[in-house]
């Protein structure tokens, strides 16, 4: 592990998001060795669009919301990333997420460029038929500036957006577009039935469980903790029951780790011996808070949540919830980033130092813009995953068990048959395949950084941003624009 000599007592972090992104990529790109010139460019953002625009409320008083759209880097194309609805976005963030965005893609092998856009709006204080207003509108200026297209740049759900949000704005799409055959592929997260992918909804939560159990996997980095081997058994704090957060902690619970402490915006509850996780998440729904569960302590300041002990800590919300205020007082021993960007960059080095492992984001949380990727595919072939092979599939099973019947000059018995038949002989239905294929490639990208983090003996982050590095260089290069 590269060790930084970052101490508490150092000056507060001043660096913006973004140029604590840009802090991180500096840090890898010294272990490359691309023309400066190529490294500038990779880091640059490269559009962003600014718009306000005005909201009539149904009371009819007029709001002037502000929103954005950062797309980061175009040397792949569709541009990709989610949409945030948050009363802090600002330009700065934006461009920050899309960068990330942009490394995400690459560190995972989606062959997209990064992007993001966000509204400075707190979902809760608008009515539904008001954010359908904000969100139609804020589609069609991104249609309108060539801001939004399946192969332009194809926007998703982040915090405070899902698929209603997303199918508003396939239609606000569609009404304006002349390319109506691929339309269903500008925006992804859609519903299913609306052109959405099975598994899309679960699919970042369950990237972050398998990017945990992969990064469990290896004796040698649990040994170094003093942990055992595997998810099984580990104890799990996770801020944030959103999408993101409720599914990564859903996984894990079934993973074998024990859930110890869950934080939401009104407080955290702990409990070492374990929570159940569907029955806080209904004990919420009835009382309005996750507070005062029975055998739980209540957390008032739900930030403390963080500080509890724990194997993994799994940041689930928004930004910057690690800090260098905060992170001297962090006990885990492992710190899951299924959020973008939880761990500002100092608290980042102080951390590595008391030997946290850190899975970060650009790799743990890639999980939604892979299946994102499966389900822009889906549209632009016009047929369900699967849908030409399952009942082949399925059949040809049957027959290699019959083989095996004639093979072995014996008769099975019809209904030993049919029973294993029914085990063995399936075909992959859509999610099977969506969760394959995540699967595989959470799998895959982590042997790729961590064989990086050897080879020059740096933190996971830094590792990843080398992958994305040289993968987006290698992009460039082969566009002939750099030698
Ligand atoms: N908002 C998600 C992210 O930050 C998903 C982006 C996408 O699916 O394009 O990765």
């Amino acid at each position: 592990m590269e060790h930084s000599s970052v101490t508490p007592t150092q000056a507060p972090e001043k660096l913006t998001f973004f140029g604590q992104v840009n802090r991180m990529f500096n840090k890898a790109a010294a272990y490359t060795k691309h023309p400066e010139g190529l490294l500038k460019q990779i880091k640059a953002c490269n559009s962003v669009y600014r718009m306000e625009y005005p909201l009539q409320r149904e009371d009819g008083s007029i709001d002037v919301i502000q929103a954005y759209r950062a797309e980061h880097s175009q040397h792949k194309l569709p541009t990709k990333g989610g949409i945030r609805y948050e009363a802090h976005v600002n330009e700065d963030e934006v461009m920050a997420l899309s960068a990330l965005m942009t490394y995400k893609c690459a560190v995972v092998d989606v062959p997209f460029g990064g992007a993001k856009g966000g509204i400075k709006i707190d979902h809760r204080d608008y009515s539904e038929v008001e954010l359908e207003r904000i969100t139609r509108r804020y589609a069609f200026e991104l249609t309108r500036k060539n801001f939004i297209g399946p192969g332009i740049d194809v926007p998703a759900p982040d915090y405070g957006t899902g698929p209603r949000e997303m199918a508003w704005i396939l239609d606000t799409y569609n009404s304006l577009a002349d390319d109506t055959l691929n339309a269903l592929a500008c925006v992804t997260g859609k519903p299913v039935g609306q052109g959405g992918v099975r598994g899309r909804t679960q699919a970042t939560g369950l990237g972050v469980y398998y990017g945990v159990r992969e990064a469990c996997r290896f004796t040698d980095d649990m040994e170094k903790m003093g942990l055992e081997q595997g998810v099984e058994g580990k104890t799990v704090v996770v801020q944030g029951l959103g999408n993101v957060g409720y599914f990564a902690a859903k996984f894990l619970q079934e993973g074998g780790a024990t859930i110890v402490g869950l934080a939401e915006i009104e407080g955290s509850i702990y409990n070492p011996e374990g929570l159940n996780l569907d029955d806080v998440v209904d004990h919420r729904k009835s009382t309005g808070s996750i507070l005062d569960y029975p055998g739980a302590q209540n957390i008032k300041n739900s930030a403390e949540a963080l500080e509890l002990p724990c194997n993994i800590l799994v940041p689930a919300a928004l930004g910057g919830v690690i800090t260098m205020e905060n992170a001297p007082r962090i006990q885990a021993d492992i710190i899951a980033e299924a959020a973008n960007g939880p761990v500002t960059s100092q608290a980042d080095a102080y951390l590595l130092e008391k030997n946290v492992l850190i899975i970060p984001d650009v790799y743990l949380n890639a999980g939604g813009v892979t299946v994102s990727y499966f389900e822009w595919l889906r549209n632009l072939s016009h047929v369900r995953h699967g849908r030409m092979s399952k009942r082949f599939e399925e059949r040809n099973a049957e027959r290699i068990l019959r083989a095996v019947e004639k093979l072995s000059d014996t008769t099975f018995k019809e209904d030993r048959f049919d029973k294993v038949v029914s085990e063995i002989a399936f075909g992959a239905s859509e999610q099977d395949l969506v969760n394959s294929g995540l699967e595989d490639t959470m799998a895959y990208a982590y042997q790729e950084i961590r064989a990086i983090r050897l080879e020059h003996n740096v933190d996971l982050r830094t590792a990843a941003f080398i992958s994305a590095i040289n993968k987006v260089a290698t992009s460039y290069k082969q566009m002939g624009i750099f030698p």
